[in-house]
């Protein structure tokens, strides 16, 4: 029997979000309805309602969550009712020419559920194929990762979106290992999961940059060993700054977490030789940048960019709430307010001003 559940809500472009009733199936083959427990306040789900993603309103906000699976469709081997789960948006389909190559992790097919959600008989476009602002949602059984419930879900779904992006980025695709140094460029939630993830991998030097105080003690506070304020600072003294944290040399590895040509600039030339550049900021699409490419050459090493941390949440998930449970990863320390749901537009003026790192709805 389908059910009546409250949900956040975009019905036009920069209006407010409401809780509405929403409408939710049944799960069909290969789905899964889960109870959301606990859901973070991401930026995309402000781009969503912002217009900035796409036009396809009404949308159900919200993708960083953790619930337990109340109900599961046909032909869904790996889940049982009653486990709890961190959600995701990389669920692959093993038949794509990466995933045939054994690089799930950039699945280029990745699925959703098949049937809609729907207010007032509209269907609804869950966020990120989500939709998690909401006291259940439908997705297809690979969108939810088992992990273990004695993680509290307010931190658990964390792991779902943004703390898994900068986690990855210093991680899978900078390879953050023993010993390397690294900066961090832009001290949000990806930024300082960026920091998080460098000091598990146990990078040696740590340098966390920004233009927020605010920002640069929550870098601290994360394991950062170094932090540079570069407001009123240009790109060479940025650069300076950088080099002269790590014996004239630069960092191994450079993570941009704003998604800026100014900031990528910084990280491209304040990374040492064969070191490696890591964009996990956003772009937009009007963005350009101007390299020498002689110094592209000339540097060598790597230019790469992170999409959702190249994570493989399989894999990955398990293994970070794990990693929390003993102690080795700072997932709580995400966490700056509990919130309910009909506190999201408020969160969204917070985010906005830079007040929390992350604010979580509970349900
Ligand atoms: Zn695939
Ligand atoms: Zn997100």
């Amino acid at each position: 029997m389908p059910h009546e559940v409250r949900g956040v809500i975009a019905r036009s472009k920069g209006a407010p979000v409401s809780v509405e009733n929403i409408q939710i199936p049944d799960p069909g083959p290969g789905e899964v309805v889960v109870d959301v427990q606990a859901c973070g306040v991401c930026h995309t789900d402000l781009h969503y309602r912002e217009g900035a993603i796409n036009d396809d309103f009404p949308f159900l906000l919200g993708h960083e969550a953790a619930g337990t699976v109340s109900q599961v469709g046909s032909g869904v081997s790996n889940l049982e009712q009653g486990d709890f789960v961190v959600l995701n948006w990389r669920a692959v389909c093993g038949e794509c020419r990466s995933c045939l190559r054994g690089r799930p992790q950039y699945c280029f097919a990745t699925h959703n559920a098949q049937q809609k959600m729907t207010v007032d008989g509209v269907e609804l476009t869950p966020a990120l194929g989500i939709g998690a602002f909401a006291e259940k949602t439908l997705v297809a059984a690979g969108q939810a990762t088992k992990v273990n419930a004695a993680a509290e879900p307010e931190v658990a779904g964390l792991i779902g979106c943004g703390v898994m992006a900068g986690l990855g980025a210093a991680m899978n695709t900078g390879g953050v290992t023993r010993g390397d140094s690294v900066a961090v460029w832009g001290c949000g939630g990806v930024g300082d999961a960026a920091i998080e993830g460098s000091r598990l991998a146990g990078a040696h030097t740590i340098i966390a940059i920004d233009l927020d105080d605010q920002k640069l003690q929550w870098a601290k506070d994360f394991g950062a060993t170094h932090t540079i304020n570069t407001t009123d600072m240009d790109k060479d003294q940025v650069v300076e700054a950088v080099q002269a944290l790590t014996g004239g040399n630069g960092v191994d590895v450079a993570i941009e977490a704003v998604g800026l040509p100014a900031t990528y600039e910084q990280a491209f030339f304040a990374r040492d030789l064969a070191g490696t550049v890591v964009l996990v900021g956003v772009p937009t699409p009007d963005m350009r940048i101007d390299l020498p490419m002689i110094e592209v050459f000339g540097r060598g090493g790597a230019l790469k960019s992170s999409w959702y941390g190249d994570c493989l949440p399989s894999r990955d998930f398990p293994m970070l709430i794990d990693l929390y449970l003993q102690g080795r990863l700072q997932l709580d320390r995400f966490v700056s307010e509990k919130i309910g749901i009909e506190e999201v537009e408020d969160a969204f003026h917070k985010m906005e001003q830079g007040e929390v790192l992350r604010s979580v709805v509970m349900i």
